[in-house]
Parts: C-alpha cells; structure tokens; sequence
C-alpha cells in the first residue's frame, strides 16, 4: 500500500507510522528524518537546507521530491511505502500522484492526525526538552505550525477531492489513535486497494 501520513508537528505521526510500518511491512519514508541525514553532512547543501529547516521553513519542493525519488527505487519499497511529513505542500502532492501514476503505483489513501494547536505546542516544548532538536523551541514551533496551517493543511481539500482521506483523531491516548488507523486502513485493504 502507498500511505500519505498528514499532521502538524507534534501530532504523534512519528510514533504511530512506526506501528504502522511494522504491522504492514513497509519502510518508514520520514522526509524530515531524510532532510536531517542530508545535514549532518560537512557540505554546502546541508548548511543551505538548515538555513530553511531550524527556522521552522519548508524544504525546497523539487528537492525533496528528489530525495523521495531515490527511495522509492528502491527494492524495499516494492510492497508500498509510508509518507510521514511528505507531501507538504499541494506542489508535492502532485509531483508525487505525477510520479506514482507514472509508476503504476497510485496512492492508496491518506491519513490526516487531527490535533488541537495548545496541545501540540505544549508536547513539543516537552520534546524540546528530552530530543534536543534545533528546531524545537518556541518560536521555531509557533513557525512550523503556520507554514502547517497555511501550506500543508490544503493537502485535506486535494486528497478529499480525490476521495482518499481518512480522518483521525489523534488527541486521545496512543493506542486509541493506532486502532482507529488500523480500521482505516482495513476498509481500504477490504476495498481491495493497494494489493499488487
Ligand atoms: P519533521 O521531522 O517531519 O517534523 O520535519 C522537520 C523539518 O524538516 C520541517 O519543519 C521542515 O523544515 C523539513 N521538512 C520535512 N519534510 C518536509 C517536506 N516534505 N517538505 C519540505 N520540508 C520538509
């Protein structure tokens, strides 16, 4: 299957595409993850992205596409792939429906973790104080959840349009949130979709 995972930051999408992965057996596409490998390099490309990332801004569209581009080539995505923080933007919406159509591979259906904007800025000061991210301090948060309201949130409108999306409520505790994505996500595979 060909998962897209929505949510603002600190909605609990990291955790819950990890239980996903492991129940279907499909690698873990974290674009942050991704972007944050390309920094720890010693290069000019990696001092480019973190002038966009540690203040909260979006990478280059084009870019990241690319960067999805060399995974999904990949063997271990032969089965399907889970999109966590990708696509951000309607712009990598369609690069990646142009990519997956061209590959016969068309996206199966869309999650978006819904959460109330307190609760997410008051769990990612917590991160703040446990991971050590550069991008976790308030403003940077107060940052990422505008460029969430204003450029990623149409993604909901574009795949509900394309009848693909899946609301889930992602405020309730971590195991409640899990089973109402596995529901989901057994209605698309009863529907027979995303089976090669
Ligand atoms: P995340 O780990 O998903 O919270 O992403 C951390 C940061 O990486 C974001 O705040 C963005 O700056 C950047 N980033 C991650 N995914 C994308 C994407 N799909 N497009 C542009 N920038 C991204």
């Amino acid at each position: 299957m060909m998962i897209v995972f929505i949510g603002p930051p600190g909605a609990g999408k990291g955790t819950q595409c990890r239980r996903l992965v492991e129940l279907l057996n499909i690698p873990h596409l974290s674009t942050g993850e991704m972007l944050r490998d390309v920094m720890r390099e010693d290069s000019a490309l990696a001092r480019w992205l973190a002038s966009y990332i540690d203040a909260g801004k979006l990478a280059p569209d084009h870019l990241v596409m690319r960067i999805v581009a060399q995974k999904l080539q990949g063997d271990e995505c032969k089965p399907g792939a889970l999109f966590d923080g990708f696509p951000r933007t309607i712009v990598q919406a369609q690069l990646l429906d142009d990519y997956l159509i061209e590959h016969h591979r068309p996206l199966d259906v869309a999650l978006n973790l819904q959460v109330d904007e307190e609760i997410l800025v008051e769990r990612l000061l917590k991160r703040a104080e446990t991971d050590g991210r550069a991008d976790d301090n308030y403003e940077t948060i107060r940052e990422r959840l505008r460029v969430f309201r204003t450029q990623t949130s149409p993604l909901i409108e574009y795949y509900t349009k394309q009848g693909k999306l899946e609301e889930i409520d992602g405020a309730r505790p971590e195991a409640e949130v899990f089973h109402s994505i596995q529901t989901a996500i057994t209605k698309y595979q009863k529907l027979g979709i995303g089976k090669q």
